[in-house]
């Protein structure tokens, strides 16, 4: 699914206790939120964060399985934002879901998303593919439609070989079904996150297609508005892009989070928990929860950056 692999093209073997970056089918990922905990479990995977785009709505079904099989579920979600022109995803962790702000905000992407892909839809019937809406909206079982599900109704309907392909051909930037995001604004989704008692932590950085220099403003920007991690390691990392984040993330004094990006079996070169470790000199994000549990409720809400 992602442009950028390790360089041997092997993903690692060992799992990782944390995996802090994952989708059920309350977004676009393929499994019940029941199914990811019990793989999370059955891999050896402690502590896992359910993080759907622009939903929190598989979060009571993953804690209770969770709870059930003695897994740590850290309530998430990957909150979908536009900054300079370019799209970029914020991931919540150890979010209250019941925060009516974060809802509302939330509830606000969804509209937008019924909206868009209402429009890639009428794209795609101009491009002479037809029933795309109805399509996409069947693969996602009465959800938000993502473009990902674009991408499975276009791979079913043979007009692309994979899920990559199709986003090459159709819904990439630029492409014929492509509608740009208008998402939130950076500093309202760490605001939203943060207002969540949550962690705000800048999704996998290495993905972005900015220059450095815009890079560095985007991390900057981030830190300012109340940002606090970066995932250093990620499924699209390879072993020098964690190393240039975990240098990044020392640098602005953010924490370096952990995910592997999990979407479902065939669904790209992610893989539950199979996440490299975290580089040495990393302060890892989850001290911010596992900390909170030793001290008293008033200090909830001070986190380091
Ligand atoms: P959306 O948020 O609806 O615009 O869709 C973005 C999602 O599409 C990402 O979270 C990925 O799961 C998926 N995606 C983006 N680019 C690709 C790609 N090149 N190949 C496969 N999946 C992709
Ligand atoms: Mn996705
Ligand atoms: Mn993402
Ligand atoms: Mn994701």
């Amino acid at each position: 699914m992602l442009p950028c692999a390790t360089p041997t093209g092997r993903r690692p073997t060992m799992t990782s206790r944390y995996d802090l970056h994952t989708h059920s089918l309350y977004s676009d990922g393929a499994a019940h939120p029941a199914e990811l905990v019990a793989l999370a479990r059955e891999r050896g995977v402690q502590v896992l964060a359910l993080t759907d785009h622009d939903s929190t709505e598989g979060l009571a079904a993953a804690a209770c399985a969770a709870t059930a099989c003695g897994l740590t579920l850290v309530p998430g979600v990957e909150v979908s934002a536009s900054w300079q022109n370019q799209t970029v995803h914020i991931v919540g962790l150890d979010v209250d879901a019941a925060h009516a702000p974060l809802q509302q905000g939330l509830g606000g992407l969804r509209a937008f998303r019924n909206r868009r892909a209402e429009e890639i839809g009428r794209r795609l019937e101009k491009a002479r593919i037809a029933d795309a809406l109805a399509g996409a909206a069947r693969l996602a079982h009465g959800g938000c439609v993502t473009r990902t599900h674009f991408a499975r109704f276009l791979v079913e309907r043979g007009h692309a070989r994979n899920l990559a392909h199709a986003f090459r051909l159709f819904l990439a930037r630029g492409r014929t079904g492509y509608v740009p995001g208008q998402w939130a604004a950076l500093a309202e989704a760490v605001a939203w996150i943060r207002g969540a008692g949550g962690v705000a932590v800048i999704a996998h950085p290495g993905r972005y297609r900015l220059g450095a220099g815009k890079l560095r403003r985007l991390i900057a920007e981030f830190r300012e508005c109340g940002g606090t991690a970066i995932e250093v390691v990620c499924s699209a990392h390879n072993p020098d892009v964690t190393r240039q984040f975990a240098r990044l993330a020392r640098e602005f004094g953010l924490l370096a989070s952990a995910g592997s990006d999990y979407h479902g079996p065939g669904c790209g070169w992610a893989d539950l928990g199979r996440i490299a470790p975290l580089p040495e000199g990393c302060a890892p994000v989850w001290q911010v929860w596992e900390g909170r549990q030793m001290v008293a409720p008033a200090a909830r809400g001070l986190t380091p950056v």
